[in-house]
């Protein structure tokens, strides 16, 4: 399994840390988790295109994690015919309130007018779904982050490893349930040592490695002034014994 960092950052607007998407790679598949704006230029740095997308999953809907799809479905959708690229149908899974999100997108794009040979395929997942691709099981879980929102993290469990990562969240029970015994944790470190509900910061995310036996620790979602002010790294690493490592966009892990 292989997961590529396509935006590591927060919805402040930064040149080297776009909004939040994680490429990953396993058992034939590209699965890309949250869409923020970046993750084209993204996708296309690591050799990938927008018809190469084999299934997204979004953590939540916040602009910054969703905010690059209404262009994607654009160009899938209305390609061209003597550019017909895409092969496969599309298939977008989201949380509670997607179906409708998507529905407005439909009509503010007119996206309804173009014919594809493939189907785009919208799904809404319920708290704690398995959803199984190929032999890639995908788990979701309930997350803490915004009131109005349902918000989710993922679990993907394939080639015998296991991925997490939290989206946006709290410490809660639905995270915990991510990580628990993961090789590798992709956690949030939006804020400082000052804590705002529905955020995690290093400390925590370390806290919560450490206290789910994650065998090594991605901390992601933050702006490069939370990097030189609070060193979210050297504090994760105060509870976390395994290895910690900063997202920057493009960076590749084996998993
Ligand atoms: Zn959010
Ligand atoms: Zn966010």
């Amino acid at each position: 399994m292989k997961l590529t960092i396509l935006g590591s950052g927060t919805f402040f607007p930064e040149l080297d840390r776009h909004f939040s998407s994680y490429l990953v790679q396993t058992d034939g598949l590209n699965l890309v988790f949250d869409f923020g704006t970046g993750v084209m230029d993204g996708l296309l740095k690591a050799g990938l295109n927008y018809y190469d997308i084999d299934t997204i999953f979004l953590t939540h809907l916040h602009p910054d994690h969703f905010s690059e799809l209404p262009a994607l479905l654009f160009i899938s959708l209305a390609e061209p015919p003597e550019r017909k690229l895409r092969k496969r149908d599309l298939v977008i899974y989201g949380p509670k309130g997607f179906a409708e999100v998507y529905e407005h997108l439909e009509k503010a794009f007119h996206l309804k007018k173009y014919q594809p040979k493939y189907k785009v395929i919208i799904k809404e997942l319920e708290d704690n779904d398995v959803t199984k691709i190929n032999e890639c099981i995908i788990k979701n879980y309930r997350v803490e982050h915004s009131r109005s929102l349902t918000c989710l993290s993922y679990r993907i469990e394939s080639e015998n490893k296991i991925l997490a990562y939290s989206g946006d969240s709290n410490d809660c029970e639905g995270l915990r349930s991510t990580c628990q015994n993961s090789d590798l944790a992709i956690l949030e470190a939006t804020m400082e040592k000052k804590l705002e509900e529905g955020h995690l910061n290093g400390e925590l995310s370390g806290k919560i490695a450490q206290e789910s036996n994650v065998q090594k620790l991605v901390l992601s979602h933050i702006h490069s002034s939370v990097i030189k002010s609070y060193q979210p790294v050297k504090k994760a690493k105060l509870y976390f014994k395994g290895e910690v490592l900063l997202a920057k966009d493009g960076m590749e892990i084996e998993v």
